[in-house]
This record gives C-alpha cells, sequence and structure tokens, in this order.
C-alpha cells in the first residue's frame, strides 16, 4: 500500500488512514486506508489503473450520503470526486455539470440563472454522480426527468450515453449493475422559469422536509425502498417500531423510514435494527422490504 500512496500522489490528493464516519451523513464506519482526490479526468484513469496494478480494491464514494460502512476498517482506495470534479455551466437551458458537484448546491446556482427543473433536488445531500446512480428523486421527479446524456468513463473509454441507455427507473440505474463505470459529468435539460417563484417552492420543500425529516441528526435519508403496494414507513408504523433502538441507531420519531445515529452507534446496531424490521415485517405482511441505504464493506453483502 506504501508504494501504491506514492503513485497516487501524483494524479491527486491523497490522505491515509481516514474514517468512513467523516465521509458518509450517518457518521458509522471504520477507517479507509487511503483516499484519493483525483485532480482531473487523465489523472481519474490513471489512478484507476495503478489501482488494478496493485490489486487494490477500490470504491468510489459521493457524499456518501445512502451509504451504511461496516465498523471494519477498509484495507483499500477511496476514489472521491467532490473537491475537484465540481464545475458546472449553464448553456441557455441546458445544465453540464462534473460528477463531484454538490446536487444541493447546483439547484441554487439553477435558481439564480431562473431555471426551474432542480427544485425536487434542494434538499438531497448528494453529489451529481451519486443521484444519477441512484436516480435519486422527491416529490415525483426524479434525474431521470432532466437528464438527457450522461459523461462516462466505462471499459477504459470515455463516452456520453443517452438517457435511454441509462435504464433508469425508481431509484435505480444501469450503473448499479456496472459498479466499475463511473460517472463523470450529465447534461441536464432545465425550463426557463421565474427566479422569485423557482426559490419560493425551494424555500417551501425545505420547510416540509425540516418538519419531517430528522434532519438534526445523522442518518442515509431512507432506509427501505418502497415496495409496490404501500409506503415502506406504513409497513414500519404497523409493526410498532417508531422510536424503537437498538444501541445507538434509533428509528426515527419524525420519520419512521429513517434510522438516525443518535449516539455513537456502531454499524452492527444499525444492521440489526434493519433485520429485525425486515423480519417482523416478513412475518406480519408477507412483505420483504429491501434496502435503498447500500452497504459497503461488509464480509457477507
Ligand atoms: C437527510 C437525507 C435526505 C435524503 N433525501 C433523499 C431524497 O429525497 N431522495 C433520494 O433519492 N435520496 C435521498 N437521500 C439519499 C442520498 O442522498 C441519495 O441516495 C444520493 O443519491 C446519494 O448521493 P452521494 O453522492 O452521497 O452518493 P454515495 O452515498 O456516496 O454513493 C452512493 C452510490 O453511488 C455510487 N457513486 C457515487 N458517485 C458515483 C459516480 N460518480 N459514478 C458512479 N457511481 C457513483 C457509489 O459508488 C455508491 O455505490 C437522502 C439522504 C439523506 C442523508
Amino acid at each position: 500500500m506504501e508504494k501504491l500512496v506514492r503513485e497516487l500522489q501524483q494524479y491527486g490528493q491523497v490522505q491515509e488512514n481516514v474514517s468512513l464516519r467523516t465521509m458518509t451523513t450517518l457518521r458509522i464506519g471504520g477507517n479507509a486506508r487511503i483516499v484519493v482526490y483525483p485532480k482531473n479526468i487523465l489523472a481519474l484513469t490513471q489512478v484507476i489503473r495503478e489501482i488494478k496494478e496493485a490489486n487494490a480494491p477500490y470504491k468510489l464514494i459521493g457524499k456518501g450520503s445512502n451509504l451504511l460502512c461496516s465498523d471494519d476498517d477498509y484495507n483499500g482506495v477511496v476514489i472521491r470526486l467532490d473537491r475537484t470534479f465540481t464545475e458546472y455551466y449553464f448553456d441557455h437551458d441546458i445544465c453540464y455539470a462534473e460528477a463531484g458537484c454538490s446536487i444541493i448546491a447546483l439547484a441554487y446556482s439553477a435558481m439564480k440563472n431562473s431555471l426551474s427543473g432542480l427544485e425536487f433536488a434542494s434538499g438531497i445531500p448528494g453529489t451529481v454522480g451519486g443521484v444519477t446512480f441512484m436516480n435519486a428523486g422527491a416529490y415525483k421527479s426524479n434525474m431521470a426527468s432532466i437528464i438527457q446524456e450522461v459523461f462516462v468513463y466505462r471499459d477504459g473509454q470515455l463516452c456520453w450515453m443517452d438517457v435511454n441507455e441509462c435504464e433508469f427507473a425508481y431509484r435505480t440505474s444501469i450503473f448499479q449493475k456496472h459498479l466499475d463505470w463511473i460517472v463523470l459529468a450529465v447534461k441536464m435539460k432545465l425550463e426557463q422559469g421565474n427566479e422569485e417563484e423557482i426559490r419560493a417552492l425551494m424555500d417551501q420543500r425545505r420547510e416540509r422536509r425540516m418538519s419531517s425529516q430528522p434532519l438534526e441528526m445523522p442518518s442515509a435519508g431512507s432506509v427501505f425502498r418502497n415496495p409496490d403496494d404501500r409506503a415502506a414507513w406504513q409497513y414500519i408504523e404497523d409493526i410498532g417500531y417508531r422510536g424503537k433502538s437498538i444501541g445507538g441507531a434509533a428509528v426515527s420519531e419524525k420519520h419512521v423510514n429513517f434510522i438516525v445515529n443518535k449516539d455513537n452507534a456502531t454499524a452492527s446496531d444499525f444492521i440489526s435494527l434493519v433485520s429485525e424490521i425486515q423480519d417482523k415485517v416478513k412475518e406480519q405482511f408477507g412483505v420483504e422490504l429491501k434496502m435503498e441505504v447500500e452497504k459497503f464493506n461488509w464480509q457477507t453483502k
């Protein structure tokens, strides 16, 4: 790993033994052996090449707002784009944004440019890369409804993929099937609008989130995907798990599909609560709740 650290330093900022707690909104996880912020696309391609040559595992992380990292240390490389891949451009109603941009910051910039379409994303604490990977959404809108093309590094090539090739569906995209593909940037189609109206809608949504989500505590957003028939929160409510806690992890009183890190929760506190909920819902309703939050660095997936 020492040799790999030296090689990677040519291509960007490198940090060693960084706690994944500091890289995730849930504030849970062991240490990552190496973290690298590649300077640009060329550096990123070289970073991948060096990591592969060293036979080391790697993981791309955005803002870590959808991740449940295990308590174990990660003896691999975390690649982050949120310091260097942060350029964006507006060309009339088209927005080009690099993968490391904060989607919240981008939504505010779009508003300042009187462009409508990103209001739904103004409270999602992810990067452009992460929200594309997840097809993140809210208020009946999602990334697929504004993305026209995605600029991707795949199989050693750079290419633009049309939205129709991205297999976007509810919190799903083709990128979840190809974990080695890297989203570098997206091209989004927005609509000309009125800055004050866009601001008012964003303010209204922020207030709604603040009153309905436990934003004062670390979390990874909604833990479970909504099954077809009913929202996941309704099942959790029906099994009586509002406020239920294991160790430092607790089902939020405010929004039962959020599990918050109330008091130095470990990953095993969190996953024990997840498993209990899944078992009870299965037992009482025959429904399998699937996690929306992604487990990272677990021995068994
Ligand atoms: C308070 C709170 C509220 C939330 N509200 C919502 C909501 O309203 N709607 C919603 O959909 N989600 C919501 N989320 C969940 C989360 O913000 C989204 O899933 C978001 O898309 C994750 O983005 P990220 O950059 O943090 O990705 P990360 O969590 O860092 O990574 C998620 C996955 O994306 C992959 N990835 C990241 N960047 C790239 C890239 N450039 N190329 C390829 N793969 C990449 C990672 O490898 C990982 O597999 C919320 C989370 C929190 C904490």
